[in-house]
This record gives C-alpha cells, structure tokens and sequence, in this order.
C-alpha cells in the first residue's frame, strides 16, 4: 500500500513545494537575479525529467519498496534489533540523513565524484530548480548508495517515506531565493538546514564551497566542524558557482550533461591544500 502510492504520494509533495517556493521568489526574493530564469530554468528541469526517467527505468524498486520488502524479510540492523516505532522511526531518520551528508562531503573529496558533483554548483544563481540539478550519474550513485543504506539498516518503511520526502522538499527549500526574517533564519537554522546556510555552500570561494554540507537537519555539520555562519561578502554581494563553466552557455541542458567530463578538476574544492 505504502509502496503503490509513493510515487503519487512524492510526486504531488514535489510539485506542490516547487510552486510555493517559485512564487514565493516572485514575491519576496532574496538577492537579484545574475541572470534571467529562462536562460536557466529549461535545463534545471529537463535535467530533472532524465533523472527521474532513469531511475524508474534502471531501478526494479524504489527506495520505500526496498524497506517494504526489508519489514516482511527481516533484513538490516533495526529489523534485527526490533526496538519499538517510537524509538526506530526518529532513529532511522537521523541515521538517513547523516548518510546523505557523508555522501555530499564525498562527492567533493573525490576528485571523479566531483566532476559529477560541480555540475549541481555549476548553477550561476541559487533557486528552487537548483535543489533539484543534479547531474544524472549523481543521481543514479546517490540512489544505489541509498538503496545500500537502506539494506542495511533496514528502517521502518514509514520513516524512509518521510525521510525521501523530506529530503526532497528541503532541497528546494534551502535552495530557494526567498527572503526570511534573519530573526527566523536563525531560529530555524537550528533544525533544518535554511536557504541563508547553504547560500555559502554555492559560494564560488573555496573555503565556502567546503561548508555547510547538509540537506536537511543542519547538525552534521554543527558536530563536525564544516559550519560557516555567513558568507565573507555578503548574501546579496557573494558571487555563486565555481571558476569553471561560467559562460552562460554552460546552463544548456547538453552542456550541464556534458560538464563532467568536459576540462580538468582543478577547482576541485576539497583536500586541494588551498583554503583560499
Ligand atoms: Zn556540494
Ligand atoms: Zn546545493
């Protein structure tokens, strides 16, 4: 039951969060446009489109199914240790999503991953569609690595549901180009990642680009020592993407597509000993 609607279920969780966000930026936007949507919007959509192409054509399950078929099967660590719902759901949350932050930190540290990975910071603004850019080798990765997690902890189905859903809209969520209070930007900073806090992660400095790696509950990085308050220019000021791929050719679908394996990776941000 679970399994049969969650397409439906994200798919209109999806659309509705992308419309609110979108208008939202009409009405209250955070920094001025670098360039105009339409120059933008096509390939961060149609990019979106092969993605999800891809992993309903290559994947016999999606990640939910899997942890259905985990409950009936007894397969992971929280299917073997049947501690209560009110324990495992919360538990398998968090457990979730620092896999998803170790991930992003990986995706810079290795040097082949991040090829993938710049085509996301290749973006020139920060919006809602930039939330869900990703190359579609990332995606099919990021989604075998999910399903791995999955099998191995084997949560409640219900809280990879919520989690994937949540993933999803806090993705567009922390991208979007919204203007809060900064009153309530700090009050929510505490317990999800906001638009301000992962502005410094789309920073064209290096030292910038090496913060603030989390999508969701923004303690990983807290805990961790990648936190950076603000960036150094300025929200409204700060230039967003990398050296690379700036001309403005670059945010064509075919080009996105080919980014990875287009120049070399010098800007490659992690582990370059160079903190400037
Ligand atoms: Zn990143
Ligand atoms: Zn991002």
């Amino acid at each position: 039951m679970l399994s049969e609607n969650e397409p439906l279920l994200r798919f209109v969780a999806f659309a509705a969060v992308l419309a609110a966000l979108a208008g939202w930026e009409v009405f209250a936007p955070r920094r001025r446009r670098e360039m105009p949507r339409a120059w933008r919007w096509p390939g961060n959509l149609g990019v979106v489109v092969i993605d999800t192409l891809l992993v309903r054509l290559l994947f016999p399950t999606a990640v939910v199914g899997l942890a259905v078929l985990g409950e009936e099967r007894n397969w992971g660590l929280f299917q073997v240790l049947a501690w209560p719902a009110w324990v495992t759901v919360p538990l398998a949350f968090l457990a979730m999503d620092l896999a998803i932050y170790l991930q992003h930190v990986m995706f810079h540290a290795v040097p082949a991953l991040w090829r993938l990975h710049r085509m996301h910071h290749a973006d020139q603004d920060i919006d809602v569609t930039t939330g869900i850019r990703f190359h579609p080798i990332e995606i099919l990765l990021s989604f075998g690595i999910k399903l791995g997690v999955v099998a191995a902890l084997g949560p409640p189905a219900v809280s990879v549901l919520i989690f994937e859903i949540a993933l999803n809209a806090t993705s567009m969520f922390n991208h979007s180009n919204i203007a809060l209070p900064l009153w309530l930007d700090r009050l929510l900073r505490w317990i999800v990642v906001t638009p301000d806090m992962h502005r410094v992660h789309h920073s064209i400095l290096i030292r910038e680009t090496n913060s603030n790696f989390g999508f969701n509950l923004p303690w990983w990085d807290r805990l961790f020592g990648t936190y950076r308050d603000q960036p150094k220019a300025g929200h409204e000021a700060m230039t967003i993407g990398i050296e690379q791929f700036r001309e403005p050719g670059e945010q064509r679908l075919d080009r996105m597509l080919t980014q990875p394996f287009r120049e070399d990776d010098r800007s490659y941000p992690l582990g370059r000993g160079n903190s400037s």
